[in-house]
């Protein structure tokens, strides 16, 4: 018992009030707070621009897409007829491109939950592999189990490519890695309310399930699509008008033909209308020359070089890279065709073993690395042996 002046109150209720009080305060300030970051088309793509090098065309297609999202969010149901369509985006672009970084950039910037499934994985209900279901008890994880949150998210599908319809001729066996997957997930994209095993795994009749609706949930979905610009290219070339081929090449930019991607190739590659119209933003991505891949390594805000430097700083070093180094690193990875994401390994064959030195050295302070300490450390590395695209 805890007294006053002319009261007691025992540790128990002193506890209770406690937890009253502080989950009051818990409710006060989530009321506070915005549900999400709305912020205007321009704002989003100037914060993806500190970010993500180039894409100029997928950054301001997204910031749109993504604004008339959450606008669409903000409407009130009764005002009239008038309801905005979800922008559900698909994106086209080579490996280590940047499109899972640019999900990820945006879900950042409207502080959304965000998650990553793998559409190679998913399977259609009661085969061997993950139900579609899967991603959205993935979506409320990172949400916390936050229902309302979670139904606001933004979902990345990677691969999205892999599940195309192997050969055109629809269903003569059953498809199950592909066309099945595809309808599982226009249920999704639909809006409607799914049933999810809350911990994930297979659902089965005693398990308690919760109810997410996806009608607000934004899915992004990416993938490779390899050999699509042959499908774009013979488009462009058999085109009502024609062609000629010399014309082709004057008015087009053959070195790119993604920038010309329609949902017309997307069909002929082998995704079903019906998902294709639940996608209704299509947009590319650039692949990634030398230019940008040197960019890469140094501009953005959390470029590779200025985590390695900020990991050195930590241990009062200061470290530095000589142009030829970096240009080194770029080759390699423009020769691997590995994207952006050639860079990190790259560079992590080239630092491990400074960075597993380094903490022991006393009285060093400084470590350049240049051309001759890349290279040797590269041609030591196992990642030597990659086989070049
Ligand atoms: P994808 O999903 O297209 O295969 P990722 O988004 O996973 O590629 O890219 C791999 C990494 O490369 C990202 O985490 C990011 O650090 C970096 N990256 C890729 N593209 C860019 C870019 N345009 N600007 C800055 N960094 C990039």
């Amino acid at each position: 018992m805890i007294s006053g002046i002319n009261a007691h109150i025992c540790e128990k209720c002193v506890g209770q009030a406690q937890l009253i009080l502080e989950e009051e305060a818990k409710a006060q300030e989530a009321g506070k707070q915005p549900k999400f970051n709305l912020i205007k088309p321009r704002a989003i793509k100037e914060h993806l621009d500190q970010y993500v090098i180039g894409q100029d065309e997928a950054k301001r297609v997204m910031s749109v897409a993504v604004y008339n999202h959450y606008k669409r969010l903000m409407q009130k149901p009764q005002e009239d007829e008038v309801q905005i369509e979800k922008s559900n985006i698909i994106m086209v672009g080579e490996t280590g491109t940047g499109k899972t970084f640019l999900a990820r950039m945006l879900a950042k910037i409207l502080q959304v939950p965000f998650c990553i499934a793998d559409a190679t994985v998913l399977t259609e209900a009661g085969y061997v592999g993950e139900d579609v279901e899967s991603i959205l008890t993935r979506l409320l994880q990172a949400a916390d189990y936050d229902l309302e949150a979670a139904e606001r998210g933004i979902v990345y599908i990677d691969e999205i490519d892999k599940i195309a319809r192997k050969s055109d001729n629809p269903s003569i066996t059953r498809d199950v890695s592909g066309e099945g997957v595809q309808q599982a997930l226009l249920k999704l994209l639909e809006g409607t309310a799914i049933n999810v095993p809350p911990q994930g795994g297979r659902k089965h009749p005693e398990q308690k399930m919760i109810s997410v609706n996806t009608e607000n949930i934004l899915f992004i979905c990416g993938g490779a699509f390899s050999g699509i610009d042959r499908i774009i290219k013979s488009r462009l070339n058999t085109k009502p008008m024609g062609f000629a081929k010399t014309n082709l090449e004057e008015q087009v930019d053959t070195q790119n033909f993604l920038r010309y991607v329609s949902a017309q190739d997307m069909k002929s590659f082998g995704l079903i209308p019906e998902l294709i119209g639940r996608l209704p933003v299509l947009t590319f991505l650039n692949p990634l020359d030398k230019t940008t891949l040197r960019q890469i390594l140094t501009e953005p805000k959390n470029s590779l070089v200025k985590q390695y430097k900020r990991l050195f700083g930590m241990e009062k070093i200061e470290l530095d890279f000589t142009e030829e180094a970096l240009a080194y690193i770029v080759d390699k990875a423009d020769e691997y065709r590995l994207g952006a994401r050639g860079l990190r390994s790259i560079c992590e064959s080239i630092m491990t073993d400074a960075m597993f030195e380094m903490p022991d050295e006393v009285g060093a302070n400084e470590l350049v690395i240049n051309l001759g300490y890349a290279r040797s450390k590269f041609e030591k590395s196992p990642l030597r042996h990659m086989r070049a695209a």
